[in-house]
């Protein structure tokens, strides 16, 4: 997949950065460089603050997941932190394999302490005695990077016994790697992997708060979102609250791939434009024309040129009838072949479907197969129309798969076909 080509970084070290101001500028092997640059000045403020206190903090910044969902922080810190259950665990979810979406890589490649900082801290605020990274099998760099962060950690007392002298405040995290399945990414697949099952959701509810791994108390929070942790409490949740906009608070990174001069992370306030951004990164090849942008990745949707004043907050995203998602936007240029693009999403959730339930283990299949037929220009053959076929799969896939896989395979597929036009003329 590529893993060993480095991804670009185009603003690193800029001012106004703050996700990723220390990627690419501090030695991501030091915690000596990490400490200099003010490591570890977070979780200094969070034993202060105590437990309750630094979940005050994270709930009143606003701060949203940024896997892709945007449930709030806080409220699931706070939810796991009232359980009577005194086991619990911190999970950070760095599966990251949603196609297009790299931005977790470049935090753990560039910035490893900052997550062992994070995840302490949030350990400290639920009472998580053991934390486990799932960490994607196909970043082998971050894997190195990321198991010396957490060794060095260990041997200066940043993990372990009585963290920076705090008496009883024990933490210490594993990193446990996935093996190219999508699905492990799936927050409760993630617990099974975990526990030596088979990677395959469980329903929920109950939460993971309640109920997650080894049926403990879970939080399971995405890279990027620990990462906002100690920026929060560094900076305070007032001064987090002014970047972004009054919904959607904080800065954000955006993976950007596809027909675009200069690919790589971005970090910019939520609120910024989908123009703006795409200015940011070059915009399209010379002489070519944007049709198309994929924003939220394949569970997303499309936006169309004419849209992209955009502002990219959550709210705006939703009322476009898309999702930010996990921070991809995928440029499509007027030279892109859209159904053979359409195809690849297709074959992809066919692919990675764990087969568990049965309207996503068909409905996947079943929506390739028409799509193949579409975009090759041959119909049904018996009368059918393999349009309302696709749509009446999807609805179902939407309506009765068990996990977010099945329940958003047709997003896109959908989203093209009513926002693009995409397919009219083949069907
Ligand atoms: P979800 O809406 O089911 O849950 C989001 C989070 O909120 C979960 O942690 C869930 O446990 C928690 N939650 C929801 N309701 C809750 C409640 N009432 N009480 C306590 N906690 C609650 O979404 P999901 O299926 O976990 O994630 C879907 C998203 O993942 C999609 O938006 C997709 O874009 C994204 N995704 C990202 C990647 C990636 O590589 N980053 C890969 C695949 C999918
Ligand atoms: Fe598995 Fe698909 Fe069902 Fe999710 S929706 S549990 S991926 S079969």
């Amino acid at each position: 997949d590529g893993d060993e080509a480095p991804v670009s970084v185009p603003q690193q070290g800029e001012p106004g950065l703050r996700l990723l101001r220390r990627v690419g500028v501090v030695d991501p092997g030091s915690l000596d460089a990490y400490r200099a640059a003010g490591g570890y000045a977070a979780l200094r403020n969070a034993l202060v603050l105590g437990p309750a206190g630094v979940i005050r903090e994270v709930t009143e910044s606003g701060l949203m997941g940024r896997g892709g969902a945007a449930f709030p922080t806080g409220r699931k810190w706070d939810a796991t932190a009232r359980q009577a259950e005194r086991t619990r665990y911190l999970v950070c979810n760095a599966d990251e394999s949603e196609p297009g979406t790299f931005k977790d890589r470049v935090l753990i490649e560039g910035d490893p302490f900052a997550l062992v900082e994070a995840m302490t801290i949030a350990a400290f605020a639920i009472g998580a005695q053991k934390g486990y990274v799932y960490l994607r099998g196909e970043y082998p760099r971050a894997l190195k990077v990321l198991r010396n962060a957490i060794e060095v950690a260990r041997e200066r007392g940043f993990l372990g016994e009585n963290i920076m002298g705090r008496q009883g405040f024990s933490f210490d995290i594993e990193i446990r790697r996935g093996a190219g399945a999508y699905i492990c990414g799936e927050e409760t697949a993630i617990f099974n992997s975990i526990e030596g099952f088979r990677g395959e959701p469980r329903t929920k509810p109950p939460f993971p708060v309640e109920k997650g791994l080894f049926g403990k108390p879970t939080v399971v929070n995405n890279v990027e979102t620990l990462v906002n942790i100690p920026l929060i409490l560094t900076e305070g949740c007032e001064a987090y609250r002014r970047i972004g906009t009054e919904r959607s608070a904080g800065p954000k990174l955006f993976c950007l791939s596809g027909n675009i001069r200069r690919p790589g992370v971005y970090e910019v306030p939520f609120g910024t434009t989908l123009g703006e951004l795409l200015e940011l990164a070059g915009g399209v090849p010379e002489g070519r024309e944007l049709r198309a942008i994929l924003l939220g990745g394949a569970a997303g949707g499309f936006v169309r040129p004419d849209e992209t004043g955009l502002p990219l907050t959550m709210e705006d995203a939703r009322a476009a009838g898309t999702t930010l998602g996990s921070g991809v936007v995928l440029a499509l240029d007027d030279q892109a072949d859209l159904g053979g693009f359409l195809l690849r999403i297709a074959s992809f959730f066919r692919d990675e479907s764990c087969g568990q339930c049965v309207p996503c283990r068909i409905g996947t299949v079943r929506q390739e197969e028409a799509l193949h037929r579409i975009v090759g220009g041959r119909r049904l053959g018996t009368g059918g129309d393999d349009l309302a076929l696709l749509r009446e799969v999807g609805q179902v896939m939407r309506d009765s798969s068990i996990c977010g896989l099945g329940q958003t395979a047709w997003n896109a597929i959908e989203s093209a076909i009513d926002r693009l036009g995409a397919l009219e003329e083949r069907s």
